[in-house]
């Protein structure tokens, strides 16, 4: 019997909000990396002492619209917060204040390649703090309680490890372009579960998962050690298990729980919210230029390769730069010349006007290769232009064939051995005529050109 991998993923990520999402903590994510002193970013409203109300931060919410928006979601008309109860020592309030019926953001989805994966819902709720093991206790940071944490949950769609790996890096780069995170996983910005079935069968979730190829290898796991489940006879239980990074195995670590379970109920101190169209429409104008929208309009407007295009989308800058550059040169021969060279020697530094003009240089041949790098590295330490480089460094490349018949015949005269082996049809002959060559003008001769004049002089 042929199994199929059925995935489905739920996604927290932390919105770089300049506050948390109830109250006017600092919300630190903006900041993530630095060393921050435990619960310090904390105030009555987030620890929630008794009589402290919550306020929404309207600017998480306006960010999340905009993350459904971008990826195609319905944006219903009427949403409200609800309390998910549950206690853990990280969950100051003994409730998450998250969304149950009514989430901001509804289906939607993502395409890749042809390949569609549906969106079940985009929610807002707030994040709970971390835990710190120490020799036999345990110490809590609240500085992260209450930041602004939106779950996406996509519907099963997904049948491959790949599309999983596929999917999450999307998210990532349109989260970035957004702004709305840096979406950083190893930060804990970004937290993946893979929920895993086969044939849609029951559900295994499994947590703890660290990077994108973590999930990539918790799902391929978790697959084989079903399929040997079921094969062996056994019954999958509905369970969440963790993924173990030393041992990339998976480990059971509770039965799942079910909804009923959380008690959800409508929060009491928070109004129920309401999305007009004109507010959504004001929203969706703020969107930027989104990674794929970005890849179609490169190729249709550059012509460059795939590949070229993919690290102009995820190194934006680069394609920034890609940019500047092209409508310095004019010239659309020379775009993927002038590619080809960002993606190879990553500029940093270097005005796109002296880019453009070296791009030049190298397209008519009075630049070698060798050259070309020589003067790029020149222009990103000193910011001055390609001309002044190649004029004080005398890198000029001589492509003219008046100016290099002297030098070729002198070599084929001073060489009269590998002249007689390439006429009786040794080609490598060749090859060391041109090196001689190349040696007696320091470098600068066009090989290519060299290599004409010299079959020609050979051929008589
Ligand atoms: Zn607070
Ligand atoms: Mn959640």
């Amino acid at each position: 019997m042929a199994y199929e991998m059925t995935v489905g993923l739920e996604i927290h990520v932390e919105l770089a909000t300049k506050s948390k999402m109830f109250c006017s903590c600092k919300n630190l994510p903006a900041q993530a990396g630095d060393p921050v002193e435990p619960n310090i970013n904390v105030c009555p409203i987030c620890m929630a002492h008794p009589g402290t109300l919550p306020t929404i931060n309207e600017e998480a919410i306006r960010q999340l619209i905009r993350v459904g928006l971008a990826l195609n979601c319905e944006i219903p008309e009427n949403s409200k917060f609800d309390r998910k109860s549950y206690f853990y020592p990280d969950l100051p309030k003994g409730y998450q204040i998250s969304q149950y019926d009514m989430p901001i953001c509804k289906d939607g989805g993502m395409k890749i390649g042809e390949h569609v994966i549906r969106l079940e819902r985009i929610h807002m709720e707030e994040d709970a703090g971390t835990l710190k093991h120490e020799g036999n206790g345990t110490l809590v940071d609240y500085n992260r309680a209450g930041m602004p944490l939106m779950e996406l949950v996509t519907k099963p769609d997904i049948r491959s490890s790949d599309q999983i790996a596929k999917f999450a890096k999307e998210l990532q780069l349109i989260l970035r372009y957004l702004g709305a995170s840096d979406a950083d996983i190893e930060k804990g910005q970004m937290r993946v579960e893979v929920n895993i079935s086969l044939n849609m069968g029951t559900k295994v979730e499994v947590k703890n998962i660290g990077s994108i190829s973590a999930a990539v290898k918790a799902a391929e796991y978790e697959y084989k050690r079903q399929v040997e489940a079921i094969e062996k006879g056994e019954k999958i239980i509905q369970e969440t298990r963790g993924w173990d990074d030393e041992k990339e195995i998976t480990v059971s670590q509770r039965v799942k729980e079910g909804s009923a379970d959380y008690r959800y109920f409508p929060e009491p101190d928070l109004p129920p919210m309401r999305f007009t169209e004109k507010m959504v429409e004001e929203i969706r104008a703020t969107l930027p230029e989104l990674p794929q929208q970005r890849r179609d309009r490169f190729l249709r407007q550059y012509g460059l390769t795939e590949s070229q295009i993919e690290i102009f989308t995820v190194t934006k800058e680069f394609g920034d730069f890609f940019e500047e550059v092209a409508s310095e040169l004019g010239e659309p021969r020379l775009y993927t010349l002038a590619a080809n060279y960002i993606v190879t020697e990553q500029p940093s530094n270097i005005n796109p006007e002296n880019f453009a003009e070296l791009i030049k240089k190298i397209s008519r041949k009075e630049l070698s290769s060798t050259a070309a790098k020589i003067v790029l590295d020149e222009m990103a330490v000193s910011g001055r232009d390609p001309d002044e480089i190649m004029k004080e460094k005398d890198l000029g490349q001589i492509s003219d064939a008046g100016d290099l018949a002297n030098d070729v015949d002198e070599v084929i005269s001073a060489n009269s051995k590998a002249v007689e082996d390439y006429k009786k049809g040794k080609v490598e002959s060749l090859k060391f005529l041109v090196g001689k060559i190349m040696a007696a003008t320091k470098g600068k001769a066009n090989p290519e050109v060299i290599m004409d004049l010299l079959k020609q002089k050979l051929a008589s």
